[in-house]
């Protein structure tokens, strides 16, 4: 029976983790029911190539309180998760992994910490079972994005997160393509708060994330939450020109101490100052053009991801 009012709606994004999602059905079917209020779950498949669209689906068409919204091809985490937000009709809308490194578990406990009146919870993870360098480059990750978008989070990674429908709700009237969801929500949401919940390694498969896709994400999140990159492009180029003019004060006092042979060798001084120079202006265009590009991509206005098919149990298959 399709359930017309849920309460809590879980959204869960999937990318080829067919392995996984056995288990997770059936560890989310228990935990989502002993919350002991109407619920809907979520899944967004975000182009899989593998079978885990036939999984979905299967499990959808048995169990009412199930939806499977399908991309037609892969846009990435944060689009997948816009999808089920807009398609979540619940009062509290919790996020989670498909790969069952956020145990469903959990999800009582932040619908719990929701109802004592938070916007937003996010969650902290303990003991956290994720190679070293992904560990690493998570504290400085977040130590950055606390610094430059002023959102005061200490865990921006992880993705088991609880919101409020008024926050889903701007969320999604939030247009802009690049993205990440936790600050932004963070930046809507009233009472914020996080609490600490459990880490489990991936189940099965490997991380969607590459090393390139992370330096995107960051890169980002860096510009679209800020324009710090800008501005500090600005001062390393007056700094570096202050110096510049600096040591052009140098080189002409020792050429008239020292003679035309200092300022010969001189020279070479003069050339890393130049190769510097044009480091900082090289490096001005590209982040300009970062912003510029983003702003070509924003204004287009494109939508976020292609919807090719939405199933429900008793309905029929929409396709838009
Ligand atoms: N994911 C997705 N689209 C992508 C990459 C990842 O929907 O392009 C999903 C993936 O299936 C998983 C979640 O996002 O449910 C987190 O991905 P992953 O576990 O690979 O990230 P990590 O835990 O390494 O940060
Ligand atoms: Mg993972």
């Amino acid at each position: 029976m399709p359930q017309n009012c849920p309460y809590v709606s879980i959204v869960i994004p999937v990318f080829n983790e067919e392995e996984n999602l056995p288990e997770l059905l059936d560890r989310l079917g228990k935990a989502a029911s002993g919350l002991g209020k109407p619920y809907e779950i979520i899944f967004i498949n975000d182009g899989s190539r593998d079978n885990s669209l036939s999984i979905l689906k299967e499990a959808a068409l048995k169990d009412g309180h199930m939806v499977v919204v399908d991309f037609n091809r892969n846009y990435g985490q944060h689009a997948a998760v816009f999808a089920g937000f807009e398609a979540s009709k619940g009062e509290i809308v919790v996020t989670l992994d498909a790969d069952l490194q956020n145990p469903p578990e959990e999800i009582g406990k932040l619908v719990a910490t929701m109802e004592q009146g938070y916007d937003v919870v996010g969650s902290v993870r303990q003991n956290r079972q994720d190679p070293l360098f992904r560990k690493i480059a998570s504290k400085i990750i977040n130590k950055v994005t606390s610094s430059v978008t002023g959102v005061q989070l200490s865990d921006y990674g992880c993705m088991l997160r609880a919101y409020r429908s008024s926050v889903v709700k701007t969320l999604c009237a939030s247009k802009e393509i690049s993205t990440f969801i936790p600050v932004l929500a963070d930046m809507f949401a009233g009472r914020v708060t996080e609490v600490p919940v459990a880490h489990a390694e991936r189940m099965k498969g490997e991380s969607k994330y590459s090393v390139w896709k992370l330096v995107k994400l960051q890169f980002d999140l860096m510009t679209s939450f800020s324009l710090l990159p800008l501005r500090a492009t600005m001062v390393i180029g007056f700094a570096t020109s202050i110096l510049a003019m600096a040591a052009a004060v140098v080189l002409i006092a020792g050429r008239l101490l020292f003679g035309p042979a200092w300022a010969v060798s001189g020279i070479f001084t003069l050339f890393s100052a130049v190769f510097f120079f044009m480091g900082v202006i090289l490096f001005g265009l590209g982040l300009l053009g970062e912003y510029t590009g983003r702003i070509y991509q924003e204004v287009r206005r494109r939508p976020r991801y292609v919807i090719r098919q939405t199933v429900r149990s008793g309905e029929a298959e929409e396709r838009r």
